[in-house]
Formats: structure tokens, sequence, C-alpha cells
């Protein structure tokens, strides 16, 4: 048996960047004020449909969608938002209290064509801020994310800013950007000339050759905005260059989700061979309101896990490396039942400690000591039973000392702690 196309096992050799990178992540979130979220992989068809766009690549194309017995249409999750939008009116969070600030991480699934950084079931880290429309919310999420990748050592980042505008200013644009295409749709591609009507925008998104060259010397949102949408954009720029954070204003980022406003980014690497996003976000204020909630506005972003983590193997960025601080060698049957008993204690008391219970020779056991890393192993035979003393060697220094088994535990403990 395989898994199917563009899945993977992530295996345990490999868990531990992921892990580092979780570490780092959740408690920097946790400190900036926001709190952990869990929500279903599956949820009905219409909430993904109705936030994502019936006119996006993702709805029209990329989504894992199956009736269940009842014939009622379930999706499993290509992204987040939707559903943490869902649970934010589900569960009327906004009558106790508007501002609330999320984080989540856990796998997506999207069905395209699957090659490196691309996968079908690919895993994201996602934060959002519900019940905020100050610009400063947009700055502090693109400052959190370029701080976070700071502090695990990246390098060869970009981001990428621009303003979608808002329903104020959009229609205006979406006037100027048909009336530019007016001519020049014969170039467009079949998706995007079937979409020109209904979702325009999404046109600046296509990646076809054809289509970019439709849309080279386009008009660009940015020069589209209504004056709330100009001075909400110009917080965001010149706070971020206040702080030191650099960026390129991009007037064709549009993403790849309709429920986009105002401020959307994207962090680019190059370390993946072409440009890729390894992180993309935006404001949303008009998402809740669709989706039946009171008008809230909210901003959030997503970091492509999986390739967040190949970045970081490229860059050869340091994993935590998995140590054993004790290795019991325990031979014989009486050995090996006080090795369990120690073990089971050292563990708890936080020293990662291992028997092998297979009842190998000592050469075998000092072998596989070598192996896992241990710092030290004790060596618990007959003769270290009978003498009542056991030998704890450091595997570092070689230095080899003898502890009594009356006090073992403990002893080690002040050992091994230090
Ligand atoms: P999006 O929700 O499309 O804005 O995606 C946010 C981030 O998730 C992207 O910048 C990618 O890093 C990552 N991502 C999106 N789709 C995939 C995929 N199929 N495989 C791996 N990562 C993905």
């Amino acid at each position: 048996m395989q898994t199917i196309r563009g899945f993977r096992d992530i295996l345990p050799e490999h868990i531990s960047l992921w892990q580092k990178v979780e570490k780092e992540a959740f408690a920097l979130f946790e400190s900036f004020g926001f709190k952990e979220i869990r929500i279903p992989v599956l949820e009905k068809t219409e909430l993904f449909a109705r936030s994502i766009g019936e006119t996006t690549d993702i709805v029209e194309k990329e989504m894992y969608t199956f009736p269940d017995s009842k014939g009622n249409g379930l999706t499993l999750r290509p992204e987040a938002t939707a559903s943490i939008a869902r649970s934010y009116i589900q569960h009327k969070m906004y009558a106790a209290d508007p501002v609330r600030k999320f984080y989540m991480t856990g796998p997506m699934f999207r069905r395209e064509r699957p090659q490196k950084g691309r996968y079908r079931q690919f895993y994201q880290i996602d934060v959002e801020v519900f019940g905020v429309e100050s610009a400063y919310a947009d700055v502090e999420l693109i400052f959190l994310l370029n701080d976070l990748f700071k502090r695990l050592g990246l390098t060869g980042l970009s981001a990428h800013i621009n303003s979608l505008g808002c329903p104020e200013c959009r229609p205006a644009f979406q006037k100027a950007l048909l009336d530019f295409l007016g001519e020049r749709k014969d170039l467009l591609c079949e998706n995007c000339a079937r979409r020109i009507q209904k979702n325009p925008l999404r046109i600046l998104d296509c990646k076809t050759a054809s289509c970019q060259k439709a849309l080279e010397g386009a008009p660009a949102t940015i020069n589209h905005l209504c004056p709330a949408c100009d001075d909400h954009f110009t917080i965001v720029r010149t706070t971020l260059e206040k702080q030191g954070v650099e960026f390129i204003v991009d007037k064709s980022l549009v993403r790849g989700l309709d429920y986009y406003t105002r401020t959307a980014w994207e962090i680019k690497t190059t370390t993946l061979g072409a440009q890729s996003a390894v992180a993309g976000g935006g404001r949303y204020d008009g998402l809740v309101k669709e989706l039946g909630g009171p008008a809230t506005p909210a901003i959030g972003f997503a970091i492509g896990f999986d390739r967040l983590v190949e970045v970081m193997e490229q860059l050869e960025i340091e994993s935590i490396k998995p140590t054993l601080d004790l290795f019991i060698v325990a031979l014989g049957d009486q050995a090996m039942e006080k090795a369990y008993q120690w073990s089971c204690e050292l563990n708890q008391q936080g020293v990662r400690t291992e028997v092998d219970f297979r009842g190998k020779s000592l050469k075998s056991l000092m072998k596989r000591a070598n192996k896992l890393n241990a710092n030290h192993v004790l060596i618990a035979g007959e003769d270290e039973l009978n003498k009542n003393q056991l030998i704890l060697r450091n595997m570092n220094t070689k230095d080899q000392t003898f502890i009594a088994i009356d006090n073992l535990v403990p002893e080690l403990m002040t050992i091994l702690k230090k």
C-alpha cells in the first residue's frame, strides 16, 4: 500500500524542524496575545464556496468535495480562515468581546498538481485577528511574521505588499481594468475569458503567459484607492518603514481568494528555485458579515509550513538534535527488571532514559547507546548487581564512576540534571 498522489508521511527523522517552528511560533504568538483554536478538517462545502469565492481556482478546481450518505456536500478544508470566521460567528464570540486573536496549525487539502513545495495535503500555521479595523493590526501581523522568520534564522525572503481597496473603491477600479482589457480580451486564457465579467480581479492573479502579456501596463488597485483605503495603506507602509521591516509594494499581488480587502501581502523566497510564497495574508473586512455574522473587520495570514521547513532545510538551519541522557545496559533478567523500573522513574522526572529490552550482548548494547546519542551509559550486569554498585560511564569524556544501587535514582538525577 502506498500514500495517494500528493499526500505524504512526515517521518520522525524529519520532524524536529517542524517542532522547532511550532515551539518558536506559538511562544511568539502567545506573547502577542493570540490564543490557540482548533477547528474541524471537514466543513459544509457552502462555507468555502461562499467565502473563498465561486470563481477562484481553489473552489472551481481544487477542493476535495464529496456527498455524505445523506447527499450533503462536504469539503476537506482548503484553508483555515473561513472555518475560523464560521466559528467566531457560530459561538457568537463577538457578543462577549469582538476583539479575538487566534492561531492554529493543521493540514489543508487542495487538489493541485503535486510538485516540490506543493502537496495535496499540506500544513499551514494560521493567525487571525477579528474586530480591529486599525491599520496597526495589519502592521502588527506583518511585523510578527517578519520577526518569526528572523528568529528561525531565515534569509533571502522578501515581503510583497499591496492594497486591494474596499467595496467603496473597487467598482471604479474594476471598470478601469475592464476598459483596459477591452481590446486585449483575445489574449486572455479560456479561464479568464470566462471569469472576466463575474470576477475581473481574478485575472490579475492568472499566471498564464498570455494573460500576463494582456496585463502589461494594466491599472493598479493602489492608484484607485478611496481616501480611507489610501490613509490605511499609508499607515501600513510608514509604520513598517519606521520599524525597519523591508518590503516591496507589489501592484500585481491580489492573492487567490476573493474575500480580501485593503492590505494583502506575501512573503516570497528564492531558496526553492523559482520564486514562491512561504506565507500570505490579508484583510477581509467583509467576510464575517457575508457568512451571516455582524459586520466585523478582520485580518490574518497563513504560513506554508511544508515550504517553510523546505527553506530551512535548504539553508541548513539546525534542528534540535535528539539526545538521550541515559542508556541503561541491562544484562540478565534481574537487571532488566530493575532497569525497567529505574528508567520509568527517571523518565517521569525528566531524565530521558532508555533500556533495550531485547536481551542483547554488552557489545551490541554499547553500539545502540552510541546510535541513540546517549550522554551517559549505566552498566547493570550480574556482577555489578551482586556488588550493589553500578558503573556510570560518561560517553563524552569516557570517565567512569560507581553508583550505589540503594540511592540510585536520586543520585543519577543530581549527576545527570547538572
Ligand atoms: P494561501 O492560503 O493560498 O494564501 O496559501 C498560504 C501559503 O500556504 C502559501 O504561501 C504556501 O506557502 C502554502 N501553500 C498553499 N498551497 C500549498 C500546497 N498545495 N502545498 C504546499 N504549500 C501550500
